[in-house]
């Protein structure tokens, strides 16, 4: 079978099409056809050596397709069944082993690349929106990257609770994706101070909660746009790591109150995982919850895929096709 390895850390350029044999399932594991197959700032990470694993490594984890072959002791899942999951061992492939605990079964409706593109934005916007910090109506919540793939989807699930959401994005056209998924207001960061911006949208006030997946280069006025005991929540790093100096310097100033974090907060248990992706992928069914797929790249061309999504070119979803 066709897969992407890595056999070193580095760019874009170390992704390499192999050729692998089909894997075997083991207790507890089922073998998917993959169809479909997310491409996610976690990948990045991995091939930029900022995650540690083992090499060679087949990149990937989100995948959405057909149940081939049934691992001993595996119950609940059949040959053909459409599935999907966030925990696939190495899902940039045409086909990869995925753990039962981790596997959700897709609604009918539903194709697998829409599968693909709800599973680990939508269950992440999800925990964001529902369990972070609940959103109630009313609320005003600041959601940076607004037209990317978890920004679209949260922006959805924030406007439908009744929030007053305000989202920051790069360009035009972004703006007007982020204000269809329901932003009221859209910030293009690239021309105005974001920080000022909020201030005056927000009438000094500031807002509740700020949802902050940038890091690096937003950390510091997130927090401004804060109204008092307003919460920042920091979720991701595309822009790169806050510095553990800024940490340090917020902790001495007042308070700082941190999360235990897990890897991946949405499967925590399997009755948070069915909750989630069964609200998430249910709602997509019923088109309720709208997903953006036009970013679907060959699998040979996964390194285009990862290098479009760090350097700010996509929107929604991006996509592999085994
Ligand atoms: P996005 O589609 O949001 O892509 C990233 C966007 O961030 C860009 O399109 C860009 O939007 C914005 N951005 C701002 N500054 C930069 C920069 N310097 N470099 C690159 N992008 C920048 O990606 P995803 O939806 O896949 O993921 C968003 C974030 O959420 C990631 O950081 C990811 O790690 C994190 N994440 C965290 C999870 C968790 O459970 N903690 C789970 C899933 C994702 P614009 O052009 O509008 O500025």
């Amino acid at each position: 079978m066709k897969a992407i390895q890595i056999h070193e850390t580095g760019g874009p350029e170390v992704l390499q099409l192999a050729d692998l044999p089909i894997p075997q399932p083991g207790p507890g594991q089922v073998l998917i056809r993959v169809e479909a197959t997310g491409v996610n700032f976690i990948e990045i990470y991995f091939r930029k050596g900022v995650y540690k694993a083992s090499l060679p490594l087949t990149l990937g984890s989100e995948a959405a397709g057909t149940v081939e072959e049934l691992g001993p002791g595996v119950n609940g899942f059949k040959a053909g069944d459409s599935v999907a999951s966030v925990g696939v061992l190495g899902s940039y492939a045409e086909y990869a082993l995925a753990p039962a605990a981790q596997l959700v079964k897709v609604p009918d409706g539903l194709m697998p690349e829409q599968a693909a593109a709800a599973m680990l934005q939508g269950m992440t916007a999800h925990y964001l929106a529902y369990s972070t910090f609940p959103l109630k109506a009313g609320d005003t919540a600041l959601v940076h990257a607004g037209a990317g793939g978890v920004g679209l989807l949260l922006t959805q699930m924030a406007a439908r609770i009744g929030a007053r959401v305000i989202t920051t994005v790069s360009t035009k056209a972004k703006a007007e994706l982020s204000r269809e998924a329901g932003a009221a207001e859209t910030i293009l960061y690239t021309e105005k101070n974001f920080e000022a911006e909020v201030k005056r949208l927000t009438g000094g006030k500031g807002v509740d909660v700020v949802y902050d997946s940038v890091g690096k280069t937003t950390f510091d006025s997130s927090l401004n746009c804060l109204r008092p005991r307003g919460m920042l929540v920091l979720f991701g790093a595309s822009s790169g790591p806050v510095p553990l100096f800024d940490l340090i310097q917020l902790s001495g100033k007042g308070s700082l109150f941190i999360t235990r974090p897990t890897l991946w907060h949405y499967i925590a248990t399997r009755a948070e995982l069915e909750w989630r992706s069964g609200e998430v992928l249910g709602r997509a069914a019923k088109g309720e919850l709208k997903l953006r797929t036009e970013h679907m790249y060959p699998l040979a061309e996964a390194a285009q895929a990862q290098a479009d999504l760090a350097d700010r070119k996509t929107t929604g979803k991006i996509l592999l096709e085994p």
